[in-house]
């Protein structure tokens, strides 16, 4: 059997998509091939965004090119947006890929690549507008008991650092039934937790004229047996309404974590984003979750030394970063994108004064984000655990999960206690804050849940565990590197 390997690059609309790639291979006789292994078939699910995206690409092609040419028969595919946008100069400046597909046309790897193979020539396929929706096709979930569900593709927005738009396309909505459907098979395989995923996942709807659709998703996944935590990623805070708001509020699985890109606290540079929304209107939106939802954590994404940024501008930034009190951000230094408005803009601003301005928001959130920790201490969380070692310290052994507002907790395990699964859900108490995490030294109690089963399932039976992919990188872990210039998925 010829084996493959999926490597993913930047948000999570690819690491969703790259569970359809290894799902489609799967489905068409390929087997994973072991850690280390040289597969058959690399697969490369590219990211436009990440600065320099180009160079990694063709240096990591370059590099395969001895492997190709001393493993008879390997092909190596190339899709994800930098195919989307670069599509046929792929094969003129590396020949010997043999397919590139893109962001619209996922589901004919297995064809293209069988076509290659045949015909002994490269295979270019690029579509204008999606073919079918990722979510219809075969899949292999890098967890038992967390999922991705994409509830909409493309978006209609414009800002200017951005080029998902021109790659991705104007927003595709799935219907309200199929996102249930595809949620209620995934809790019966065992599932405990679903991030509902779009580019600007609260505009869930306008493509079929419903803009209360993405509250009334929210508040349907309140009744599906089994489903215990309910996430979304991202929401764009112009279409960020009060029914959203009181959707969470009211759905008890709906977790108390937000995650809300503001990109920059000055109005000035927010025009020239083209993210039609002010920061007053930021505030109001953060306030307004608090009145619903007290213990909210609430996370972001800010881009500094946008083109025209000014000292003052920047000052408003860290005005809203101060107001805000965000439990996490990712920040980003602002770097040219290859076709979009704003790589043309006059007013770019100088390196070091980007990088200045970097370090001195990093070190405001990191001062935020430890006093909201510090809150923390004392209280009883629940926490889902995950896969994978916690932080160890001399004295301590810890494992790590999640907590229901997203932090990241390590937890200790008395020796008298058995081990909790990846999937289970465990109750501590938090005995420590850090910056970017939480200690909980102090054990409650272990719950064994049908996603501790699912986990062993796929451990003990692999093939008993239908869609579930052993040894990928688990969500609720550490999320994936973020893409620079903000687009974190919206
Ligand atoms: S940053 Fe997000 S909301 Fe803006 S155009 Fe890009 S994907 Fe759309």
């Amino acid at each position: 059997m010829r084996t493959y390997e999926v490597r993913t690059y930047g948000c999570q609309m690819n690491v969703h998509d790259s569970e359809r790639l290894r799902g489609l291979l799967e489905d068409a006789g390929y087997v994973r091939a072991p850690e280390g292994d040289e597969a058959d078939v690399v697969v490369f699910n590219t990211c436009a965004v990440r600065e320099n995206a180009d160079n990694k690409l063709y240096g990591n092609l370059g590099h395969l090119a001895p492997v190709k040419a001393r493993k008879p028969g390997m092909q190596i595919a190339v899709g994800g947006c930098l195919a989307q946008k670069d599509k046929a100069s792929i094969v003129r400046k590396a020949p010997w890929v043999d397919v590139v597909f893109g962001t619209h046309n996922i589901g004919s790897l297995p064809v293209l690549l069988e076509r290659a193979r045949v015909a002994e020539e490269s295979q270019v396929e690029i579509l204008e507008s999606l073919d079918v929706f990722p979510s219809t096709l075969p899949t292999r979930r890098e967890s038992a008991y967390s999922a991705w569900v994409s509830v909409s593709v493309g978006c209609n927005n414009t800002c200017t650092f951005c080029i998902v738009p021109s790659l991705r396309g104007r927003e595709k909505d799935r219907r309200p039934g199929d996102v249930l459907a595809e949620v209620e098979a995934l809790v019966a395989e065992g599932v405990l937790e679903v991030t509902l995923l779009g580019q600007n996942v609260n505009s869930y709807g306008v493509e079929f004229g419903d803009r209360f659709a993405f509250g009334k998703l929210l508040r349907a996944c309140g009744s599906v047996e089994g489903l215990e935590r309910v996430r979304f990623t991202s929401p764009h805070p112009r279409d960020f309404t009060a029914d959203v708001i009181e959707a969470m509020a009211e759905t008890p699985n709906v977790m108390p974590s937000l995650h809300m890109p503001l990109q920059s606290g000055s109005d000035s540079v927010l025009k020239a984003m083209r993210r039609s929304y002010r920061r007053d209107r930021y505030l109001k939106i953060i306030e307004d979750v608090r009145a619903a939802m007290p213990d909210a954590a609430i996370t972001t994404d800010i881009i500094v030394g946008f083109p025209g940024e000014t000292e003052e501008d920047f000052q408003g930034t860290l005005d809203v970063v101060r107001q805000a009190r965000f439990a996490g951000a990712f920040t980003f230094q602002y770097s040219k994108r290859p076709g979009t408005p704003a790589e043309l803009m006059e007013d770019q601003v100088p390196r070091d004064v980007v990088q200045d301005r970097y370090e001195r928001l990093v070190a405001l959130q990191d001062e935020m984000a430890w006093d909201e920790n510090k809150k923390i201490v004392g209280r009883t969380v629940e926490v889902l655990v995950a896969e994978g070692e916690g932080r160890k310290d001399a004295a301590t052994h810890r494992l790590s999960g999640r907590a229901r507002d997203n932090r990241l907790v390590h937890f200790a395990l008395p020796a008298e206690v058995e081990a909790p699964r990846p999937g289970d859900v465990v109750t501590v108490e938090v005995t420590y804050a850090a910056p970017h995490h939480l200690n909980a030294d102090v054990f409650g109690a272990v719950r064994r849940t049908r996603a501790g089963d699912a986990w062993q399932r796929s451990v003990e039976a692999p093939a008993d565990a239908p869609g579930v992919m052993l040894g990928m990188p688990t969500i609720g872990a550490k999320p994936l590197e973020p893409a620079t210039n903000g687009c974190q998925v919206g």
